[in-house]
């Protein structure tokens, strides 16, 4: 992945977001400020000096971005008829045009985007090498939620591409419910199904969300939806895998077992997939082995006798059947037919 040195606005360079300091301040013709590209960050810069920029998207914290206009139009309606309709005060043959004090007169647009996302979005636009905002979730967010506000798709299935070969991935099991939480503020539904389905690996208690201090970056109305999504997603486990466990092959690992269900699959089997059913959380192959093993070497007294032949069942055959539970599991979270609205947060 492609993060290089200009792309960390948070770690390497700050002072897009610092107040600008008189020295460096210029007033243009239109009375506000902008900072002389000597004192711009190095993802600013990079943007400085392209020997066909015929246009100047100026940002919110006032940096300069000197680019060929062509490149957005051809990325954004929005953007486009931003360019094309907006009225000049000053000059009516102009677009929203301004001459600047370095000698040039291209147009400017003044963007309600900071530099560091501009920077970002158009590294994704103009051919250099792509870079994300910062290493912070929150800022790549914010990418994503710029490129969709300015009707950016293929844009936007860029910078997805591109957060999908991140090792390790943006969205994963320990800051699932933040991102959650994230891709919900920033309207970004995709993000919001691929977050909530790595919910499913944490168990959905109020014991547990606190203890582990994901009930503070949930709303209210946030935890009410994702409570909703899980008890869904266990009502399709339940009944998908049900299914399984009676029509299916994958459960009937041996036959020889000395405890089986009416359905020939051994009970510690039987009563390990319906725990997944009630917690999805528990579909993960420790839990699997874990009740393997307690069946296998069963701890308490009470308990009959060792299963010498589940002892012996070969990797193949479990491989075989995680296989096939695996896809029993992904097919009910992935048809889990109701769609999440986005919330106001
Ligand atoms: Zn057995």
């Amino acid at each position: 992945m492609v993060t290089g040195s200009l792309g960390s606005c948070n770690l390497i360079d700050t002072s897009a977001r610092q107040p600008q300091s008189p020295r460096t301040s210029k007033y243009n013709m239109s009375g506000s400020t902008t900072l002389s590209s000597e004192e711009s960050p190095a993802y600013v810069r990079q943007f400085s000096n392209h020997p066909h920029a015929d246009i100047i998207l100026r940002t919110r914290d006032s940096h300069e971005f000197r680019v060929p206009k062509v490149y957005i139009i051809d990325s954004s309606p929005i953007l486009t008829d931003l360019i094309r309709t907006s009225p000049c005060p000053s000059n009516p043959n102009a677009v929203q045009g301004i001459s600047t004090d370095a000698g040039t007169s291209l147009p400017v647009v003044q963007l309600s985007d900071s530099s560091c996302i501009l920077s970002s979005l158009l590294s994704f636009i103009i051919p250099v090498a792509a870079h994300l905002p910062s290493t912070a979730v929150e800022d790549t967010m914010e990418l994503l939620s710029t490129a969709q506000k300015y009707e950016m798709d293929l844009v936007l299935t860029r910078i997805r591409d591109h957060l999908a070969r991140q090792n390790p991935p943006l969205i994963r099991g320990e800051n699932a419910f933040y991102v959650y939480s994230l891709a919900q503020k920033y309207g970004l539904r995709r993000e919001v199904d691929q977050a909530a389905r790595l919910t499913l690996k944490v168990p959905m208690s109020i014991e547990v969300l606190e203890s582990t201090g994901k009930l503070d970056v949930l709303s209210g109305a946030l935890l009410h939806q994702l409570w909703d999504y899980h008890e869904r997603v266990q009502e399709y486990l339940a009944s998908d895998l049900t299914t399984f466990m009676m029509f299916g092959i994958g459960p009937r690992i041996n036959f020889r077992c000395i405890k089986l269900s009416s359905s020939d699959v051994p009970i510690w089997l039987n009563d390990y997939i319906n725990s997944v059913a009630m917690n999805p959380a528990l579909f993960n192959l420790s839990e699997f082995h874990m009740a393997l093993t307690r069946h296998v070497i069963p701890s308490s007294s009470h308990s009959s006798r060792c299963c010498q032949s589940c002892a012996s069942i070969g990797s193949a055959t479990i491989d075989t059947f995680w296989t096939a539970l695996s896809d029993v599991v992904q097919h009910s979270i992935e048809n889990e037919p109701r769609r999440f609205c986005l919330l106001q947060v």
